[in-house]
């Protein structure tokens, strides 16, 4: 199933809107009918006051989005690619295809997001006032003061210094000064971000037993995420930095199984599919690469059909996103991987597949070279 839909692009961004989000925005509106729109405006019709608060809450979405453009405004400044915008239950990520490459850049990255908040916030609280003062659009006013108080938090909650948050990310490069190892201040950064997701799911809990059980299993899952984001950025960075420079060729599994394309369905089945439980197989003829043959693509040769077909009926073309070449950086492939959920890549030099890299062995290779301290 799809997790995410396109809805256009900016400055050449692509912007994208989980799942999860569309949820969010049903929640937000339901709570600003019932909350902000009855206590000022209880007078206008039903009709009326649940579109004014899906009209607020799609303001409050542009303001995440623009605290997002503002992080990549800053990251293209810097010459790092964008991949794209995807607003998802607690906000925005800003996709990036790498980390920054000094902590100066970082900090200004991550502090652009915080200060676009805090200018939406003074921007809403400016409409607020004037609109206050002229009062010709009822409580109008307090719709923006509602606006504003809520950029507010947005920009406080960020700059909580727990990585991956924003203000994690600046602490994060304010450390790498001052400690000279990157890893180190990582990690420093890293423990703050989960001690601060701990801290809010105790809190949730808290609340939860008195009396406030709305709110609790927010900051609960809140906190919740937030644990798990800091683990998965470490874990992330922690690639990087090891995998840094080192080429695939030099951690792929060189041992991949083949099938031959003119070998029949039968024998595919009995030598291959049966005998190593994998799910898919390179097919090769003349040794060169000519795609893929899985189990569901097996599945739709009736059975009765298995002992004279071949394997070519079944090959299926091997798509961009499956294989990579020999050179390629193995920090980048993983990152690849674990974006793309994928398991295994092929590694593939001029036509021939000369290895795999899978998500498992990569780890292992971490954590040998972790153990080695080399
Ligand atoms: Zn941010």
């Amino acid at each position: 199933m799809k997790r995410s839909w396109s809805i256009g692009r900016l400055l050449g961004i692509p912007l994208e809107v989980d799942i999860s989000w569309l949820l969010i925005f049903v929640l937000f509106t339901a709570g600003l009918e019932s909350g902000l729109m009855n206590e000022y405006f209880p007078n206008v019709d039903l009709s009326w006051r649940w579109g004014m608060a899906a009209a607020i809450a799609s303001l409050l979405f542009t303001c995440v989005l623009l605290h997002e453009l503002a992080h990549c405004y800053v990251a293209l400044q810097n010459d790092i690619p964008v991949q794209g915008i995807t607003l998802f239950i607690f906000g925005g990520v800003a996709g990036l295809s790498r980390e920054p490459d000094s902590p100066a850049s970082e900090l200004k990255m991550a502090a652009a997001g915080p200060a676009m908040s805090l200018l939406l916030a003074g921007l809403a609280s400016a409409v607020a006032w004037s609109l206050d003062m002229f009062s010709f659009f009822g409580r109008g006013d307090e719709i923006f003061r509602y606006l504003a108080k809520m950029n507010f938090y947005l920009a406080a909650f960020n700059m909580v210094p727990g990585f991956p948050l924003d203000g994690g990310r600046i602490c994060r490069a304010c450390l790498t000064v001052v400690l000279r190892d990157p890893l180190k201040a990582t990690r420093v950064a890293t423990a703050l971000g989960q001690a601060f997701g701990t801290f809010l799911i105790l809190l949730g809990g808290w609340a939860a037993f008195h009396g406030q059980l709305g709110p609790g299993l927010w900051y609960a899952m809140i906190g919740w995420f937030l644990n798990g984001a800091a683990r998965t950025s470490y874990d992330q960075m922690l690639m990087r930095e090891v995998f840094h420079g080192v080429q695939v060729g030099e951690v792929m599994n060189p041992a991949v199984e083949t099938v031959s394309s003119d070998m029949t369905l039968v024998e595919l089945v009995q030598q291959h599919f049966l005998r190593k439980g994998a799910l898919a197989f390179p097919v090769v003829e003349d040794r060169e690469l000519r795609g893929i043959v899985t189990l569901s693509g097996l599945r739709r040769i009736p059975k009765d059909r298995w002992p004279e077909a071949h394997v070519t009926e079944v090959t299926e073309p091997l798509g961009d996103e499956e294989w990579i070449i020999p050179q390629a950086e193995a920090g980048e492939v993983f990152g690849r991987l674990v974006r793309n959920g994928e398991r295994r890549l092929l590694v593939v030099e001029s036509g021939v597949v000369v290895g795999a890299v899978n998500r498992n062995e990569l780890l292992n290779y971490m954590r040998v070279k972790r153990e080695l301290g080399i």
